[in-house]
């Protein structure tokens, strides 16, 4: 009995072993923790590859068409149902997703749990548009190429024949 009482005398004057928190500020997450999880949008090729790894399919990519042509891509993520195992930043070759040390994942509605950036993608260039004359013109021309390419390996051969 008496050790106990040893101890719990002295940690009446000893600091506590644990954090101040929330009082203080909020302590730093180990080494390697996995929490909140960060998209970069500009380092994004839309490859689709964390899409296909993420098991509890927590992820979404909405494409939205805009009026010159572009895309709007959105990729967002769920923190209610992500199981921050990381499959998704170990799969992205560009690190556009990391799992950040934030373990603060509070909210009081479903819009503080998602986490999403969006990046515009370039509509190709028009292809070009040739007349009907222009377009029997380089036929014609394509054509001829092929027949000179013809008649030249023809006069190769003959002359490898004759020599
Ligand atoms: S794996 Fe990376 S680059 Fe590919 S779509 Fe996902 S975030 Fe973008
Ligand atoms: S950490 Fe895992 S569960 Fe969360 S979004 Fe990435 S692949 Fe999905």
């Amino acid at each position: 009995m008496l050790p106990y009482l040893k101890q719990a005398v002295k940690n009446l004057f000893s600091k506590p072993s644990t954090e101040a928190f929330p009082a203080g500020d909020p302590p730093k997450a180990a080494e390697g923790y996995r929490g909140r999880i960060s998209y970069d949008p500009n380092k994004c090729l839309n490859c689709g590859m964390c899409l296909r790894v993420c098991a509890p399919q927590c992820m979404e990519r909405t494409i939205e068409k805009l009026e010159n042509g572009d895309q709007k891509i959105t990729f967002s993520f769920d923190m209610t149902s992500c199981t921050f195992c990381a499959m998704c930043a170990d799969f992205c070759t560009t690190k556009a997703i990391k799992l950040t040390d934030d373990y603060m994942i509070v909210g009081t509605k479903p819009e503080d749990f998602i986490v999403s950036a969006s990046f515009v993608k370039k509509a190709p260039p028009p292809k070009p548009q040739f007349t009907p004359e222009q377009i029997a013109a380089m036929k014609a021309k394509a054509e001829a190429a092929k027949k000179a390419k013809e008649a030249a390996a023809a006069a190769a051969a003959a002359a490898a024949k004759e020599g």
